[in-house]
């Protein structure tokens, strides 16, 4: 370890009554460009800070401010930024840390400071008041809940929340929403120019209760056709394709998610249909045919070298046309899908032999833990996104169950492990019981982003149809294939109340129980 060459901010072992407002060791710039070894890591750096075990990099200094506890040299339960000599955390006052300030200025809580020497979340708050500000210095009442939801709600961490406030687009949208230039409506919502930011913040304002639940799936149709139908106003069968999305799509969409919430397959179905029926359109367009007088053979020659998911897609304009006689009635052959290739039970041996050991190429953990559920209780992605922690239990005898339905299937190992790990992942604060959390508050992982990463890792998501999965998961079911993989009873019930410790954490429907002992937070 190299000791620093001039003398480190440790003159007096008992801190001072006031601490001096500065936390660097020099301003002057030859000194700030000069290169020390990091007391914690060896790296080479620019001085950070220096403590008395010597100049500590920005990454080590950062972390350190981290480590909140018990003090093993005062008892005091706070920072813990310092070193022992048996290199475990200890306070300021016990490293004879007199030089640097960890307690923020407004709340009094230690931790990292950032502007105005306030800590993180007393910078959050800050953020978020003045970006709601209605420009008289307060918050509009109808803003209040999302100001708390952004301060301290669902959103991930204080950290994440000030990257988040930090962005010009999310900026100029809390504006937005400020000066009441964009009105707290879903459609407003709908028709703001710049979308990104939106799906984000109108989960936090259905969750924080200022916007109604609406159906997500009919949401984004409704907003993608509003668009489509933008970019077809020269189309020459605007109004057929117009009347087509917004009295025939829409209203049955509508009829269908009040009935129960759509899944993502039925929006991407009726997006399909409605790109099928504009090509359509287009093709009459450009061979001059007049919708009402279009001829059988003329109809024949453009929907009999479709392919036959298109023809499938079709169908459904087709129809309401003909119907609105819109088109005359002519006839148009149903689609028939052929049976095709399904899963082998030794391919799906074969791909759970894949999923279940750790290896360079088995993917992320949660994404394994998708396939071996989707392989062993035949269960469609829909369904593996809505899953929740409580779903899984462990039974008197040390088992796990799964509830998918009555009575629960039976998890064996290796399986039940690999679930046991996926949930020790779960971060301590995590408030969310979807065993696959997505990104926007409290909702699971959205299906897009689970089918394509069960794809990315290998699953053939199109040999995998449940249907044909189901045959085998009543041929051979999960207990059935841990036996073929190699796992007996005995292995089963050890593993099982090995990880129980993990498990405790999360059979309680509280969530977590906080740990006495230091740890890290999170950031
Ligand atoms: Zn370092
Ligand atoms: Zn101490
Ligand atoms: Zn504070």
């Amino acid at each position: 370890m190299t000791r620093p060459p001039h003398p480190p901010d440790h003159t007096s072992t008992t801190p001072p009554a006031t601490t001096p407002d500065t936390t660097r060791t020099s301003s002057s710039p030859a000194a700030r460009s000069k290169r020390w070894t990091c007391a914690r890591c060896g790296r080479d750096h620019s001085a950070y800070r220096c403590w008395p075990e010597g100049h500590l990099c920005r990454t080590c200094v950062l972390a350190a401010l981290d480590i909140h506890g018990v003090c093993p040299g005062c008892g005091d339960q706070r920072i813990l930024p310092g070193r022992g000599s048996d290199g475990a955390p200890i306070c300021p006052a016990c490293a004879g840390i007199v030089h640097s300030v960890f307690r923020c200025h407004r709340c009094e809580v230690e931790g990292r400071l950032y502007h105005r020497k306030l800590c993180i979340r007393c910078t959050v708050t800050d953020r978020v008041a003045a970006l709601l500000d209605n420009g008289d210095g307060h918050i509009d009442p109808a803003l209040v809940p999302l100001a708390a939801a952004l301060t301290t709600g669902p959103t991930p961490t204080p950290g994440g929340r000030l990257v988040w406030l930090a962005k010009p687009h999310n900026r100029d949208l809390l504006r937005a929403l400020a000066t009441g230039q964009l009105p707290l409506t879903h459609p407003d919502l709908n028709a703001y120019p710049e979308q990104g930011p939106i799906p984000y913040l109108r989960a936090l304002l259905v969750h924080c209760g200022t916007l109604p639940e609406v159906d997500r799936q009919l949401l984004e149709f409704e907003a993608w056709l509003t668009r489509r139908l933008d970019k077809l106003a020269a189309h020459p069968h605007e109004r057929l394709l117009r009347q087509f999305g917004l009295w025939h799509q829409l209203p049955r969409m509508r009829t269908k998610a009040a009935l129960q919430p759509l899944t993502p397959p039925a929006r991407t179905y009726a997006q399909l249909e409605f790109i099928h029926a504009t090509a359509f359109c287009t093709w009459l367009a450009e061979h001059n045919h007049r919708p009402t007088e279009l001829g059988q053979i003329d109809l024949d020659r453009y929907y009999t070298v479709l392919k036959i998911g298109h023809r499938q897609s079709l169908r459904g304009f087709l129809n309401w046309a003909m119907t609105s006689r819109n088109l005359p009635t002519l006839t148009f052959a149903r689609t028939r899908f052929t049976t095709g290739e399904a899963l082998t039970h030794t391919q799906r041996l074969d791909l759970l032999r894949h999923f279940v050991p750790d290896h360079d190429h088995a993917g992320p953990l949660r994404m394994r833990v998708a396939a071996c559920l989707l392989l062993l209780y035949a269960q469609p992605v829909t369904r593996i996104m809505t899953l929740t922690v409580d779903d899984f239990v462990i039974e008197d005898d040390g088992s796990m169950v799964l509830q998918l339905g009555n009575p629960p299937a039976p998890v064996p190992e290796p399986f039940a492990t690999l679930v046991m790990r996926l949930l020790a992942q779960r971060p301590d604060d995590a408030t969310s019981r979807w065993l696959f959390p997505g990104r926007r508050p409290g909702q699971p992982l959205n299906y897009v982003s689970l089918s394509q990463g069960l794809r990315d890792i290998g699953v053939p998501l199109r040999l995998a149809r449940v249907a044909a999965l189901r045959q085998l998961a009543l041929q051979a079911p999960a207990p059935v294939i841990a036996e073929a993989l190699g796992f007996h009873h005995t292995t089963t019930q050890r593993q099982t109340i090995h990880a129980g410790g993990i498990w405790n954490r999360y059979a309680a429907p509280d969530g977590p129980t906080q740990q006495a002992e230091p740890r890290t937070r999170g950031r």
